[in-house]
């Protein structure tokens, strides 16, 4: 699926947990990272009618799909939800409020693997290609995971669970004061949740 609709199910599986900011900020991070494996659509693009093509969107989508590289974002969330001092992000509200970095990376791990999840279901490329999952790449090659009734990634499965998504965020936003927004800004949060709500 796109990086859209994981954006708003990692927000919404973080919003239905006590995490502070800067802990969701890592469920959502978490929830886009496996696309880091999809930048190379960039120089792919650009060089395609050049003589020397460089093919790394091709090759590389899905390279880091992986249990592997799940386990490098859990610890990685771990240490930056662990370390607040020592990284840049949201701060936590108050110094005695209470940080959760273990419940923080466990969710990181369960939002990395709702978008593999999502991949899935609903991923087929226009020229059908089902992009496996090559879920124990590098160790082995020989586990790839597809699913044979997987949609399209512009099927309309996939613009109605993006439409949902949407839906209970604006929901969450006006009911919890909490919006998608929460993650760059505290100001802007609350600034927009109020506009929301004056309208409701
Ligand atoms: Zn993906």
């Amino acid at each position: 699926m796109s990086p859209v609709t994981h954006f708003f199910a990692g927000w919404l599986l973080a919003s239905a947990t006590p995490l502070n900011r800067r802990e969701k900020t890592a469920v959502v991070c978490a929830g886009l990272a496996p696309d880091l494996d999809g930048l190379g659509i960039i120089p792919e693009l650009l060089t395609r009618n050049s003589s020397h093509p460089l093919l790394w969107f091709s090759q590389y989508h899905h390279a880091l799909h992986t249990l592997a590289f799940a386990l490098l974002v859990t610890l990685a969330a771990w240490l930056y939800c662990a370390l607040p001092r020592f990284t840049l992000g949201p701060n936590i509200q108050s110094p005695s409020a209470p940080t959760r970095p273990a419940m923080a990376a466990a969710l990181a791990f369960l939002s990395f693997h709702l978008h593999l999840f999502c991949d899935l279901i609903g991923s087929r490329g226009p020229d059908g290609y089902s992009w496996p999952i090559p879920y124990l790449s590098p160790f082995s090659s020989r586990f790839q995971i597809t699913w044979h009734g997987q949609w399209a990634l512009n099927g309309w499965q996939n613009i109605l669970i993006t439409t949902l998504l949407m839906f209970f965020t604006l929901w969450i936003s006006v009911g919890k004061f909490a919006s998608p927004l929460e993650l760059i800004s505290a100001g802007a949060n609350k600034a927009v949740v109020h506009a929301l709500r004056k309208h409701h």
